[in-house]
């Protein structure tokens, strides 16, 4: 199967290349250093859709497939890897779950709110005692009348903080419940989550619900449904958080050809050497390969088709060939590497997120095992 890209999809991605060069570029370094996003930035971002992009035209979207949106990703994520995790957890989480799952009533809700206030959405699935094992989750909801009580806590939120809408995962009488809380609910304690290694500017919050009501209205789709939706939810997210580490890893190619054409050892510039020639060649030939897993997978979940097995190994993939690229690029960049001026440790610590995020890789190896031996 190759996909063509239209050409207003072509023009969508010089569009947000630009985009990028002129507005990201120039704050990457601050949105790094104060591990914060301008709201401004949110509003420009929309003003080109970028925060509905998934989201049909009919809904006021850009329509984008997964083919194209993971694209942007990849783009955006050259410049910020905070940013792109940010879009990621807004377009393939938050407002992703809601377009997927939620009646027509909350859909219409989110997606106003959004285009109107460029705010993303967030979605809580993690506990301090749940990860990996999602399912063993103690965030609890009790229905009382035509409200739906939540208590529990949540970790590790992206716009945990900063969302007006958040997605969360509680379990109860019917098992497990996917539920739309308005982040301004009496009862529900935001906190920023400081010192984050990398992926900043998107930030990640811890959230504590004590009785915290929810109208029956917010259940998203049918009772005990919520835990299935999630696991389709990161199906998707999978292969977005492949298309950023692909993004990283072509910086850090970038970035030490640039570097090796430059720099001069023993009376020739280092690039002429074949050690470093070697790491290049290493670095593009693996970042070709995960370009097709993520094609190959972005493909099958825009026809629809069974595609567990491929995000799980496009995420694998192109998050370790994030890790090797960028600590390879701090190589070829010497002791000018080890230092944060240079920026080269940007991509190492951004690149580290994309091998926990959307499912550790100890899990995707799972799964890519589970659907092996099934
Ligand atoms: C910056 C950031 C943003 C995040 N954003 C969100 C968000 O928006 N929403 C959300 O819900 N979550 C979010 N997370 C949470 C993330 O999804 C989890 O951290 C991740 O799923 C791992 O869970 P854990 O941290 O509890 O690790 P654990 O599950 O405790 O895992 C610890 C280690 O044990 C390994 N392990 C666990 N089980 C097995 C097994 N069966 N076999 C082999 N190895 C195993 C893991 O691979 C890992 O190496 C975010 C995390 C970070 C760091």
């Amino acid at each position: 199967m190759v996909y063509e890209l239209t050409e207003e999809q072509k023009i969508i991605l010089s569009q947000v290349e630009e985009f990028s060069k002129k507005n990201i570029e120039p704050i990457a370094k601050t949105i790094d250093a104060d591990d914060h996003v301008p709201k401004e930035l949110y509003r420009k971002m929309q003003d080109y859709g970028l925060l509905t992009m998934t989201i049909p035209e009919s809904y006021g979207g850009l329509g984008l497939p997964m083919f194209v949106y993971s694209k942007i990703l990849e783009i955006v994520a050259k410049y910020s890897g905070g940013l792109a995790l940010s879009l990621e957890a807004h377009n393939s989480l938050g407002l992703g779950h809601v377009f997927l799952f939620a009646s027509e009533y909350l859909k219409k809700m989110v997606i106003d709110y959004t285009i109107e206030n460029a705010v993303p959405v967030a979605w809580a699935l993690t506990e301090p005692t749940s990860g990996s094992d999602a399912k063993n989750m103690n965030t609890s909801y009790k229905k009382i009348g035509n409200i739906y009580k939540i208590n529990g806590e949540k970790i590790f939120i992206t716009h945990g903080v900063s969302s007006k809408y958040i997605v969360i995962m509680a379990k109860g009488d019917n098992g497990i419940n996917a539920f739309l809380v308005d982040g301004e609910s009496p009862g529900l304690e935001r906190t920023k989550i400081k010192d984050k290694l990398g992926v900043r500017g998107s930030d990640t919050g811890e959230l504590v619900f004590n009785d915290v009501e929810v109208p029956e209205e917010n259940l998203i789709g049918n009772p005990g449904e919520g835990f299935r939706q999630a696991m389709k939810i990161l199906e998707g997210g999978r292969i977005a958080i492949a298309g950023i580490a692909l993004g990283l890893a072509e910086a850090s190619l970038n970035l030490s050809i640039e570097y090796s054409k430059e720099r001069v050892a023993f009376g020739n510039t280092i690039s002429q050497y074949e050690g470093i020639q070697f790491y290049l060649a290493d670095m593009a030939t693996n970042i070709q390969a995960a370009r097709h897993l993520i094609e190959h997978a972005a493909e099958l979940y825009d026809k629809n088709l069974p595609v567990r097995k491929e995000a799980s190994m496009a995420k694998y993939l192109a998050s370790q060939v994030a890790m090797d690229s960028a600590r390879i690029a701090i190589q070829i960049h010497g002791g000018y590497g080890y230092f944060r001026d240079f920026g080269i440790d940007k991509y190492l610590r951004d690149a580290k997120l994309m091998e926990i995020g959307e499912g550790t890789n100890e899990v995707q190896k799972i799964i890519i095992a589970k659907e092996l031996l099934k």
